[in-house]
């Protein structure tokens, strides 16, 4: 994996939603395991969904490892080691991609969704597990390990944790990594409303307490309707001075009876959007589900745009501060 140091230099637009992606292409992505099962049975499908991110301008691409878990795997009757070679060919998928755009720096970064996406009840979103917390340590550990280990094509530049629900699994993720104090790790949380996490602890304390890992180089939301943003951008920057994740969904509702998308997209003019994001200190910007690369296209053009502008502004300022100096008054 990279070095932690300076990792996300240039780096400011993400990938967005890969499974809703890959079934737009006729991909099955209904069974219990999810885009794993796309994975397995059509990478070309899931490679097609990077390749188009890329082209839209996302710099990082979210590997289908989503719901990859030996937990989850064993509950289908599939077997531990199985659930760890997906882990590893997400990966190596997503890194065929980045190889067919050799003049582009992308980092490949392995998702990992929380405990709650193996349980397939819903409970991802709420952080109400039935489980302990020595439990909660292993399960994430398993799969740390495995990326960790891996090499050549097989490794991914960095963790991320994401669509977390509560601050106890960001811990336990937490003790789960200090083995390995070197890997770099985002944290992104779900959630319930524009100041508290899921789970309902507050995001501020939340992105103060996951700064101290060694590992983590950005803190974030995702997930999330884009009208929390604006305040959850404010509580993040105030609780740590990591650099500011959002990748938010689409603001439709998931029905998990019914299987179906319910409500009306907030995603229109997704660039404006953006690039308030940005002007209020996101530092790095992407989509979640039904965000598609035609909302990318748009966030990579308003990042261009919030460039120029702010190197502009920046100018200005320094002429100011020229025209100050010689009037003696700075
Ligand atoms: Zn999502």
């Amino acid at each position: 994996m990279l070095d932690k140091e300076n990792i996300f230099d240039g780096i400011h637009v993400i990938d967005g939603g890969l499974a809703t992606e890959v079934e737009a292409l006729g991909g099955k992505i209904d069974g219990a395991l999810w885009s794993a099962e796309a994975l397995e049975r059509e990478p070309e499908k899931v490679a097609a969904v990077h390749r188009a991110y890329l082209e839209a301008g996302a710099q990082c691409l979210a590997t289908a490892s989503y719901q990859v878990s030996r937990m989850g795997y064993i509950e289908v009757g599939r077997t531990a080691a199985e659930a760890d070679a997906a882990l590893l060919k997400s990966v190596r998928v997503a890194r065929a991609v980045v190889r067919e755009f050799p003049q582009k720096r992308v980092l490949v970064a392995a998702s990992l969704g929380p405990y709650g996406a193996a349980l397939h009840n819903g409970a991802e979103y709420t952080g109400a597990y039935d489980c302990s917390y020595a439990e909660l340590v292993r399960f994430h550990r398993e799969r740390i390990e495995v990326l960790a280990n891996a090499t050549g094509d097989d490794s991914p530049d960095l963790l991320a944790f994401e669509t977390f629900p509560s601050f106890e699994e960001a811990r336990a993720v937490g003790e789960a990594l200090a083995d390995w104090p070197q890997i770099p790790a985002w944290f992104s949380f779900s959630c319930r409303d524009d100041k508290h996490i899921a789970h309902g602890e507050p995001v501020r304390e939340v992105a103060a307490a996951v700064a101290r890992f060694p590992q983590t180089i950005a803190i974030g939301v995702n997930c999330v309707p884009a009208r929390f943003l604006s305040s959850l951008i404010a509580e993040l920057k105030a609780g740590s001075d990591k650099p500011v994740l959002v990748y938010p969904n689409s603001g439709e509702g998931w029905d998990a009876e019914r299987r179906c998308w319910t409500g009306e997209t907030q995603a229109t003019d997704f660039g404006a959007q953006a690039k308030e994001w940005f002007q209020q200190g996101a530092q790095i910007v992407g989509g979640c589900c039904r965000i598609r690369p035609a909302h990318i296209r748009a966030v990579a053009a308003a990042e261009k745009q919030f460039v120029v502008q702010s190197s502009q502004c920046s100018l200005h300022e320094s002429s100011v501060k020229i025209a100050a100096n010689k009037t003696g008054l700075a």
